[in-house]
């Protein structure tokens, strides 16, 4: 079945449902997902969106963009984190006034909280600048986009995995999707693409990430011949629940939490004397690994290690009220009351920093010289703007989804205005229904689980918080053997409607191609920089890689890897201490 659309956004989170209120009526727009749109990763963030509204006390978006410079090991481009910062009080006005129900200080005005590496005065002390609602803000962000995508009418094709992109002659022209409830193939014929598909965290062993966090928009892109940039950039929250990886926001340490090794001694004072426990992400996991390297982790039955978020001074009150889904998810999983005990907490694999490389208005670059495609857009986790740089600060991704979705909007809405639908070609669904054939074909003596369990255990036990080239290496040689592998991959349901098992293996090839181009940008990034850390290259290199990587390549071939400058403005690379 072919369908035909001006616009086809691929993904209902919060980059894509505000990319889809930003299109005109009047032009032919709709959105897919392969999951139920508010069932989005978006909808599990729990901490807060950044503004400086300085709501609470003094702030400026001036300080914000030098936290984000900074927070991103000075890799991130600072136009675009200008853009993003001095646009965050508006976008949260923007919500406001959508409906989306804020925590209030007592006068009225929306409250603001702390959260790590956001700092007053250019990082002289912590700054209360990130929004909130409880720890569900992301929940009722996504709940607050979706209820105006239905005022406005837009169109949603729910239940649609999307496998492919129609791009020739460097020209997107749309993409190709199987219907999950019946497993047809059906073609988008699209003006423009937006991808707002998310992140990947599934390729590692532990994720705070939802199980459709696969990769998939990443991939499409990859295997269509655009780059991905900074892909060596993951981001491992320092804070997910011990073995399980579920996330505890870091809103538990912005209300006062305190991490504990096993003398009960308040660690991060050691690491970052000025900021403590509300450090960057990538300096308190490492710091969470160097204690339990050097003995002082709390070892649990099973022999595994494991630091303790030591809630238990805040007081009943402040957890009922603004911490309530995080200690709900210890006591239900762990059984862990956060009112009398520390809550078991370890590193878990959380953002994308990478990702397909837009412009400020979420174009998607095909090369170093920044040259953007016709018809393809990107925004969210699987963009790089790159407003994040080497380590993301926490509330800075709810802000990127809802500035660079719309500015993404907006330019589709001017391109449209000149826009004529591109020549469809006849083979537009072949690679898609070759891969299903396959898959239907293969016996099943290679399993899906099997391959998955070996590339998120190689993935979480080579290319994690602490990198060396030789572990990488075999790690890269063991993701191709996997690959190999996965051409046999097949499966015991042959069903045609709600086949999971088929779709699953699909997002199977997606990880993998994802996870090689991790850790290939990984191994060839020689220094430590934000949350890339090598401990053959211990130190930040400017020099040599103050500079994004592209990696280029289409699936079976070596990839290429190239550069591109970044730019700086008003804040020159400095050392960074907190
Ligand atoms: C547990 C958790 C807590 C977080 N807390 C915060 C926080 O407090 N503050 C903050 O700033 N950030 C937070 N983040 C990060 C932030 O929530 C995400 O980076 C952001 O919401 C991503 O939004 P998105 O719109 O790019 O994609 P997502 O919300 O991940 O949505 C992706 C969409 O793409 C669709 N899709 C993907 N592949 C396909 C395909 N093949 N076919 C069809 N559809 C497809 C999915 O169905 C989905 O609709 C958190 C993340 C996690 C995991």
């Amino acid at each position: 079945m072919i369908h035909q659309y001006d616009v086809i956004i691929v993904g209902a989170g919060g980059a894509g449902l505000q990319a889809a209120i930003e299109i005109p009526t009047e032009s032919r727009c709709a959105v897919l997902t392969k999951v139920f749109p508010t069932r989005s990763h978006t909808g599990t963030a729990q901490g807060g969106v950044s503004a400086a509204l300085g709501n609470e006390e003094e702030d400026s978006w001036e300080w914000h963009a030098f936290d984000t410079v900074k927070g991103g090991d000075y890799l991130g481009d600072q136009d675009a984190i200008e853009t993003m910062c001095k646009d965050a009080i508006r976008a949260i006005i923007e919500l406001e006034h959508m409906g989306m129900p804020f925590n209030r200080t007592p006068e009225g005005k929306i409250a603001q909280r702390m959260f790590g590496g956001h700092t007053a005065n250019f990082g002289e002390k912590p700054v209360r600048r990130a929004c909130y609602s409880a720890d569900r803000t992301g929940h009722v962000m996504l709940q607050t986009l979706y209820e105006q995508c239905m005022k406005n009418d837009v169109t949603f094709f729910n239940e649609y995995h999307v496998m492919d992109l129609i791009i020739r002659e460097g020209v997107c022209r749309g993409l190709v999707a199987i219907e999950i409830k019946t497993g047809e193939i059906h073609i988008f014929h699209a003006k423009a693409v937006m991808f707002a598909t998310g992140g990947y965290g599934r390729v590692f062993q532990i994720t705070s990430n939802a199980m459709a966090g696969t990769g998939d928009g990443f991939e499409m892109a990859y295997r269509n011949g655009v780059p991905l940039e900074d892909m060596e950039f993951v981001q491992f929250h320092p804070t997910g629940l011990w073995k399980l990886g579920i996330l505890v926001s870091e809103a538990a340490r912005g209300e006062g939490g305190i991490l504990r090794n096993k003398d009960g001694e308040r660690f991060m004072e050691r690491y970052a004397p000025s900021i403590k426990d509300l450090a960057p992400r990538d300096m308190v996991s490492r710091a969470i690994y160097t204690e339990i390297k050097e003995g002082r982790g709390i070892e649990a039955s099973d022999g595994s290690f494991y630091v303790g978020l030591d809630l238990t001074h805040l007081g009943k009150e402040i957890i009922e009220e603004k911490l309530p889904e995080i200690t709900g998810f210890a006591k239900t999983y762990l059984g862990v009351d956060a009112n009398e005990e520390w809550i078991p907490v370890q590193p878990t694999t959380h953002y994308a920093m990478g990702g397909i490389p837009t412009t400020i208005d979420a174009e998607v670059i095909v090369d170093e010289n920044n040259t953007t495609m016709p018809g393809f857009y990107a925004a969210g986790e699987c963009a790089c703007v790159s407003v994040h740089g080497a380590n993301r600060l926490g509330t800075n991704s709810l802000l990127d989804i809802l500035v660079f979705g719309r500015r993404g909007g907006k330019k589709i809405t001017e391109f449209l205005v000149n826009a004529e639908f591109p020549e469809l070609p006849d083979d537009a669904s072949e690679w898609t229904q070759n891969t299903i054939k396959r898959i239907r074909n293969n016996d099943n003596s290679v399993k899906m689980i099997d391959v998955r369990n070996e590339m998120q255990f190689t993935m979480m036990d080579t290319c994690s918080v602490f990198r060396v080239e030789e572990s990488m290496k075999e790690g890269l040689q063991k993701i191709k053997e996997l690959q190999e592998k996965y051409l046999l991959v097949g499966i015991d349901d042959k069903s045609k409607g709600f086949n999971t098992d088929l779709l699953e293996v699909v997002e199977l090839g997606s990880l993998l191609n994802t996870a090689e181009t991790i850790i290939t940008c990984a191994i060839n990034r020689k220094e430590s920089r934000g949350a890339h850390w090598r401990e053959d290259y211990a130190k930040r290199d400017d020099t040599n890689w103050l500079k994004h990587s592209l990696i280029f390549g289409t699936t079976g071939s070596t990839p290429d890897i190239r550069y591109k400058p970044v730019i700086i403005k008003q804040f020159e690379p400095k050392e960074r201490v907190y």
